[in-house]
């Protein structure tokens, strides 16, 4: 063999040596990803209900290790933050709109077709507003405003009788998410604190879960309550308004509440809209907090944004299965 010759064979053994070591490298290291990932996500992926195709997360690695951390907290940490309207309350069945809280008020016998043409007319505009995907939520903010006082002083105008409400609640199409008893009724037995934070009708949500039987005493409902006189007709409405893009100073205007539970600095929160995520904001000692947001309107065109400032994000879902999942690991 000539000099070349060597040297050729050589580099050639040398090359297959690299490559060998190379691939030996790299099994190694896709076996050491794969073993990451696999414990980094292990509880959610052995979790059914998160495997379903309305389930989108952006970080599974993040929202495990929140989960982790809402495990070893146990119930004694654990504190819940809800909106209600499209939340707990349903989007639609079989294909048809529910009503949100002001909705089973727009649709009832209570009130004039006039006054329900103008309620509609309201809706159309201003509910396009609330969920613009091109809109921020300070340019959307004053129009809020302006839709609540404009229904709510039609409401006024139409002197609503408050003992109209339980039939009226009664005959409407509101419906709670799937898995609601199981939800309330575990928050309950575990006497972990539920606050309902609705930019709804408080009078007519408390009768939605009332009438559910699920307003146990471990709940609380903060919202737009109203103001009756002396018999019992509607003549305004009680404290601050409180819109769908206000809700980030709840904390402060139930300082007693949440001071009371200092010591649950782990929060599950639940909402729609991205005016909800700010529900906990202002909760001093928060250790842990799982935002888990439904997406039920414009989902091609908000999903990117929901993915990126909810953890949990659940398209077009129904049902409180991937929360009940999560107590059912944590109680
Ligand atoms: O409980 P939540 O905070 O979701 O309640 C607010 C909901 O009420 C919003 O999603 C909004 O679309 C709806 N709303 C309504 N009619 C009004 C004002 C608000 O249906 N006049
Ligand atoms: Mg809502």
């Amino acid at each position: 063999m000539d000099r070349t010759a060597v040297a050729k064979m050589g580099a050639v053994a040398s090359a297959s040596v690299c490559v060998l070591v190379g691939g030996v490298v790299l099994a190694q290291y896709i076996f050491t990803m794969k073993k990451k990932t696999g414990r980094k996500t292990k509880i959610i992926e052995m979790m059914p209900e998160f495997q379903k195709k309305t389930v989108h997360i952006k970080d599974p690695g993040r929202v495990e290790e929140i989960i982790c951390g809402l495990i070893k907290g146990g119930a004694a940490k654990l504190q819940i933050i809800t909106d209600f309207d499209m939340t707990l309350s349903r989007f639609s069945y079989n294909g048809k709109r529910c009503p949100t809280c002001h909705n089973i008020i727009d649709n009832s016998k209570l009130i004039t077709e006039e006054c329900r043409k103008k309620l509609l007319q309201l809706k159309e505009t201003y509910y396009a507003i609330e969920i613009d995907p091109t809109l921020t939520i300070e340019e959307k903010y004053p129009y809020m405003v302006e839709w609540y006082n404009k229904s709510h002083a039609l409401l006024i105008e139409q002197g609503l009788q408050k003992d109209k409400f339980a039939e009226v609640v009664r005959e409407s199409d509101v419906m709670l998410k799937e898995g609601y008893e199981n939800f309330f009724d575990k928050l309950s037995e575990h006497n972990i604190p539920v606050f309902i934070f609705s930019a709804g009708i408080g009078d007519i949500l408390e009768e939605v879960i009332h009438q559910a039987g699920v307003y146990h005493p471990n709940v609380k409902v903060v919202s737009n309550f109203m103001d009756f006189d002396e018999n019992g007709i509607l003549k305004g409405f009680k404290g601050e308004l409180i819109h769908v893009y206000n809700k980030h100073d709840g904390a402060l205007k139930n300082t007693e509440y949440f001071k009371q539970l200092k010591d649950n600095s782990n929060i599950i929160l639940l909402g729609d809209s991205q005016g909800d995520l700010s529900m906990a904001d202002g909760v001093a000692n928060v250790e842990h907090i799982l935002k888990i947001g439904y997406l039920n309107d414009k989902v091609d065109e908000l999903l990117e944004k929901y993915m990126d400032s909810y953890d949990i994000v659940l398209v077009k879902d129904e049902s409180l299965e991937v929360a009940n999942s999560i107590l059912q690991k944590i109680l």
